[in-house]
């Protein structure tokens, strides 16, 4: 970039009282109510993407928080408490977003959500049975509802899926577009006094006599009193001892298809693998744990083993009697952790961190940002 104007540094890069690195769905809804609770902080939220350009506008626009194979599979790793809290912040996060936004603005859809178990999972009616009861029960106080999870098998057949043997169905999930909803929060904070950057990465950053200097790709630096990393899968460039790592996740979607006989988003094998409806279309994704170690990474290419993978479940199970082609393929990158909670901290005087926002951070944001604008506010 040329020499900057007096102009451009008494506005655009003047000073802030706090600046948002990263303007994915975190960092968007960070600067909300950050500005909702003190409308006077003067806040900038720099990304170094043209647009952001992480998992928030790659994602597949699920509305939801979790399914019961992930759930119990939570609970076996993390602990029931976490299990539970974790479903809280999500399902508190989904009403919030239909709070600040109409559904139409953002084309949510009450849909719902649903699970196929396969044919090849194999699993005992009875177990199954009892895990969605216990789920229902200990969830009940979460979401208010007597039950999320039932079993709807007789739905697999109207729906047209091969190879499924059990579905379950949770009401309570939607989807959305990431786009509109990502283009409606930056309308929202814009309208709020926020100043967006885009194009500016964040090369590293020291804290000078209480404020914090920040360096970037051009030659000019930026100075907040407080930084807040909500980078993500990249948080580690900025704060090296975080526990963070990131996970690419692929997608395809198909041109519309004749007579889709299902809508809504759906989750198999612990929510390893999702698609949904788009209007005709379908949305297909996951299949990491074909390749954890291959998809640990931050490039976004995409890789013959998944998009293979992908069309075959494509083939199988959701449309076995029908053909397709492919429209779109892209991936985007999640920040994943040795367990799911997200990372939500004051780093150091100056420095704060929301990170870690997994596979369902689109519902997790709005929780974890009100969380963080309190700590900040508090601090
Ligand atoms: C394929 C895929 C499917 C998914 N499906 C769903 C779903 O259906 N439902 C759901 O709830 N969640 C889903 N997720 C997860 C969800 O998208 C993420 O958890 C969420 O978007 C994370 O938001 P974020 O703001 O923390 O991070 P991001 O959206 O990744 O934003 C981080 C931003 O930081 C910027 N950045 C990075 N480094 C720097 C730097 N040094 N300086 C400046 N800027 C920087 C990046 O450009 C990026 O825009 C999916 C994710 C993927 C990848």
């Amino acid at each position: 970039m040329a020499h900057i104007s007096i102009w451009e540094k008494e506005s655009f890069f003047a000073p802030k009282d706090v600046l948002i690195a990263g303007s994915g769905v975190v960092g968007l809804w960070c600067a909300y109510y950050l500005k909702k609770s003190n409308p006077k902080l003067s806040i900038a939220i720099v990304d170094r993407g043209i647009i952001p350009t992480g998992a928030s506008t790659r994602n597949a626009g699920f509305a939801c928080f979790g399914s019961v194979t992930e759930l119990i599979a939570d609970t076996l790793k993390m602990g029931e408490d976490k299990m539970i809290d974790l479903v809280e912040m999500r399902y508190r996060g989904l009403k919030r977003i239909r709070k600040v936004f109409s559904d139409k603005e953002i084309a949510f859809e009450e849909s719902g959500g649903y699970e196929l178990i396969s044919e090849a999972q194999d699993m005992d009616i009875n177990v199954l049975r009892s895990n969605i009861d216990w789920l229902n029960h200990k969830l009940k106080p979460v979401i208010k509802k007597e039950k999320a999870f039932f079993l709807d098998d007789h739905l697999i057949t109207r729906f047209g899926f091969g190879s499924t043997r059990h579905l379950i169905q949770n009401r309570l999930e939607g989807q959305l577009h990431s786009g509109k909803l990502c283009q409606a929060l930056l309308r929202l904070v814009q309208s709020m006094g926020v100043t967006v950057l885009n194009g500016i990465e964040i090369k590293q950053f020291e804290t000078v006599n209480g404020r914090v200097e920040l360096q970037t790709n051009h030659d000019f630096t930026l100075q907040a009193g407080r930084l807040l990393v909500c980078t993500n899968a990249f948080a580690r460039q900025l704060l090296p001892e975080l526990d963070i790592e990131p996970a690419r996740g692929q997608v395809l979607v198909t041109s519309p298809v004749d007579n889709l006989k299902f809508s809504g988003a759906f989750h198999y094998d612990e929510g390893f693998y999702y698609f949904r409806n788009l209007g005709k279309r379908v949305l297909l994704g996951g299949a990491r744990n074909r390749a954890f170690e291959e998809e640990k990474t931050e490039s976004l290419l995409l890789t013959d083993t998944i998009q293979q993978e992908l069309e075959r479940f494509l083939r199988e199970v959701i449309r076995p009697a029908g053909d397709f082609t492919i429209d779109y393929r892209w991936s985007g990158v999640m920040g994943m952790g040795p367990e799911k909670m997200p990372v939500v901290k004051q780093v150091s005087d100056q420095v704060f961190c929301a990170v870690r926002m997994g596979g369902m951070g689109v519902a997790l944001a709005p929780w974890v940002a009100e969380k963080m604008a309190r700590m900040m506010l508090d601090a």
